[in-house]
């Protein structure tokens, strides 16, 4: 299992003192400075499964932070920044209508057999089911256990460990936040293919995000 807590800081702060393109304002849609915004590019695909992220307050003010992003590229995903909400229907602000997942943190030592596994309360493999959509907590691996632990309810979804087979995007811009190494936008994106989704959903989003990432380094490097 490798260790989380090192790398707390992720690099946006520390990438937004190099290049004055990354500083000012943030784009009210996608939060992200103008010469990163990546809006023009929406084309919000639609998808099988629902999506809600919880991000953590911290979180949100990261301007290299993937889930804004997730909307964009995938229509109805629901992006909610605080710490605790009562219940799943008051997070999603509808209807959950259904089974949901949630992409859990532990377990590293006992990877699912494929991308994604079903696990029970104590880690074991698990039947998959079908789910009408999935729960990602969005942040530094101890935000996100803070997000964990301040919503009870989520202990009663089924539990989905991602196992994926390959790093982030993000490459040097920004250190592995979580264990698993890849943004939530990633993460995402390959849940929604191992749940079966057709590609062009996943693809949509990692398209979004290369795009997102290309305009962030050329804005680091403008004069
Ligand atoms: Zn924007």
């Amino acid at each position: 299992m490798s260790a989380p807590g090192g790398g707390q800081a992720p690099g946006g702060d520390d990438a937004g003192r190099r290049g004055a393109g990354v500083l000012g304002p943030r784009c009210p849609r996608c939060s992200k400075p103008p010469a990163a915004c990546v809006c023009d590019l929406a084309a919000p695909q639609p998808a099988r499964h629902r999506v809600l992220v919880l991000q953590h307050p911290q979180e949100s003010r990261q301007p290299l932070s993937s889930a804004p992003l997730i909307p964009l590229a995938l229509a109805g995903a629901v992006v909610r920044v605080g710490l605790s909400w009562r219940n799943l229907a008051t997070a999603l602000g509808d209807d959950p209508g259904g089974t949901w997942g949630v992409l859990y943190l532990g377990k590293k030592d006992a990877p699912p057999t494929g991308p994604l596994g079903f696990v029970t309360r104590d880690g074991a493999p698990a039947a998959p089911t079908a789910l009408a959509g999935i729960v990602a907590l969005d942040g530094t691996w101890s935000q996100a256990r803070t997000l964990w632990w301040r919503n009870p309810w989520l202990l009663k979804l089924r539990r989905l460990v991602l196992a994926p087979g390959r790093t982030s995007r993000y490459g040097d811009l920004r250190l592995a936040a979580r264990a698993e190494g890849l943004s939530t936008l990633e993460a995402v994106a390959e849940t929604l293919r191992a749940l079966g989704e057709p590609p062009a959903v996943p693809a949509a989003l990692e398209h979004l995000f290369e795009q997102f990432l290309a305009r962030w380094s050329a804005a680091l490097s403008a004069p």
